[in-house]
C-alpha cells in the first residue's frame, strides 16, 4: 500500500517533470538520472516487498528504507527544478505524513535529520558548485503558480489517501477496545459465577469473606456466616438421577436467593453445598434461614419435600476468615448430628 501510494505521487511528479522540460525549466538529461534513481527504488522496493525478503526485519514493509529514499529523491528534485524547487519539497509532507503512523519517533527524527542534512547540502552545492547543475531556465508566475497548484494535486490526494488509514485505524483500535473490555467482563463474569446455579462461586465467595473479615476487624462492622448443606441429596441423585439433582440445585439456590435482602449474599460453596454472608449481629439470621427453609422446603423437588443443615459463625474481631469458616463448619456438623434439617450456632 505504501509502495503503491509512493509510486502514484512519483509517477504525478515524474509527470510534472517532464512537462517541466517542455517549459524550459527541467533539463532531459538531469531529468532521465532523476528518473532512473526512482525507477530502480521503486523496482527494488516492489522485489524485496513481494519476495517476501523484507520478512526478515522487524519492519516487513522497510517503511524508514522506503521513506529515506524518498527524502533523498526530493532533494535531488529540488536541485534540478530550479525555479521550481520550492514545490518540489512538498512530497516532504506525503513522507512525514506516512512516518507518522509508521514509525517510531526515532525514526522520524532520523528521517528529519536526514532532510534537513540533504536540504543544506542542496543549497550549499546550489551556491558553491553552480556548474554542478543543469542550465535551468526561468519561468513566468503564472506558470509558476499553475505548476505549484499541480504539485499539490499530486501530494494532497496522498495525504487524503493516509488520512483515512489513519482513522480507519483509529475506528480498528475503537473496535478492539470495545470488543476487549466485552470479553473481559465477560471473563469477569465467569470466573466469579457459578456455572450451574448462576450464583456467586466459592472463589467469589471466599473473596467476600475476606473483605469482610478485613472490614470487620477495622471497622468492628459486625457480620456472620451460615454453611448450608442439603439434607441426604446423594439420594436425591440416585433416587431420581444426576440430572434432576442438578435442577434441584437452581431451583435451591433461584428459591433460596429470592428470600434475601439485598446485603445478603449466597454462594455456592461447593456441591450441594451453600454460603450465605449477611452484615450484622448474630440476630438476625436464624429468621433468614427460615424464610430459606420455607421457600425451598416444597417447590425444588417434586417427589418429595427437600431441607437443609446449617452451621452458623458469627465473626469474632481479630479473627480470620478460616477460622471463622472452620467453626461454622463444624456447627454444621454438629446440625448433621443432631438429626438434620435444623440450623446450629457455633459456640
Ligand atoms: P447429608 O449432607 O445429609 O449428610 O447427606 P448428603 O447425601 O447430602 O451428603 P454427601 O456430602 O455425602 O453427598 C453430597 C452429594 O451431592 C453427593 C454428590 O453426588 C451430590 N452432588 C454434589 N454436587 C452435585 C451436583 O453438582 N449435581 C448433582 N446432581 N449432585 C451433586
Ligand atoms: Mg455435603
Ligand atoms: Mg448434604
Amino acid at each position: 500500500m505504501q509502495w503503491l501510494i509512493a509510486s502514484l505521487v512519483y509517477v504525478g511528479i515524474a509527470i510534472l517533470l517532464v512537462a517541466g522540460v517542455g517549459q524550459g525549466w527541467m533539463d532531459t538529461t538531469a531529468l532521465a538520472w532523476w528518473l532512473g534513481f526512482v525507477a530502480l527504488v521503486l523496482l527494488a522496493g516492489y522485489i524485496a516487498l513481494r519476495s517476501g525478503w523484507t520478512e526478515r526485519f522487524r519492519d516487513p514493509s522497510v517503511s524508514v528504507w522506503q521513506l529515506s529514499m524518498g527524502v533523498l529523491a526530493v532533494t535531488w528534485g529540488y536541485l534540478i527544478c530550479g525555479p521550481m524547487r520550492t514545490s518540489a519539497l512538498f512530497p516532504l509532507m506525503v513522507i512525514f505524513a506516512f512516518g507518522a503512523f509508521a514509525l517510531r519517533w526515532r525514526q522520524i527524527a532520523f528521517l528529519t535529520a536526514l532532510a534537513l542534512a540533504c536540504l543544506v547540502a542542496a543549497i550549499v552545492i546550489r551556491s558553491r558548485y553552480p556548474q554542478w547543475l543543469p542550465v535551468q531556465g526561468e519561468i513566468t508566475p503564472l506558470r509558476l503558480d499553475i505548476n505549484n497548484l499541480l504539485m499539490l494535486a499530486v501530494v494532497l490526494p496522498a495525504l487524503a489517501v493516509i488520512a483515512a488509514r489513519l482513522s480507519g485505524l483509529r475506528q480498528k483500535l475503537r473496535d478492539q477496545r470495545q470488543a476487549l473490555a466485552h470479553a473481559l467482563s465477560e471473563v469477569q463474569r465467569l470466573a466469579t459465577t457459578d456455572e450451574l446455579t448462576g450464583i456467586a462461586n466459592r472463589r467469589s465467595m471466599q473473596v467476600l469473606v475476606d473483605r469482610s473479615v478485613a472490614l470487620s476487624s477495622r471497622q468492628l462492622t459486625p457480620f456472620s456466616v451460615a454453611i448450608l448443606d442439603i439434607d441426604h441429596f446423594k439420594a436425591v441423585n440416585d433416587e431420581l438421577g444426576h440430572a434432576a439433582g442438578d435442577e434441584a440445585l437452581r431451583a435451591f439456590a433461584r428459591l433460596a436467593g429470592a428470600t434475601l435482602r439485598n446485603t445478603d449474599t449466597l454462594g455456592r460453596w461447593g456441591g450441594e453445598e451453600f454460603l450465605l454472608v449477611l452484615p450484622g449481629g448474630p440476630g438476625g439470621v436464624g429468621a433468614v434461614l427460615e424464610r430459606i427453609r420455607e421457600a425451598v422446603r416444597n417447590d425444588c423437588l417434586d417427589a418429595r419435600p427437600l431441607t437443609f443443615s446449617a452451621g452458623l459463625a458469627h465473626h469474632r474481631p481479630g479473627e480470620s476468615a478460616d477460622a471463622l469458616l472452620a467453626r461454622a463448619d463444624l456447627a454444621l456438623y454438629e446440625a448433621k448430628g443432631a438429626g438434620r434439617n435444623r440450623d446450629v450456632a457455633a459456640d
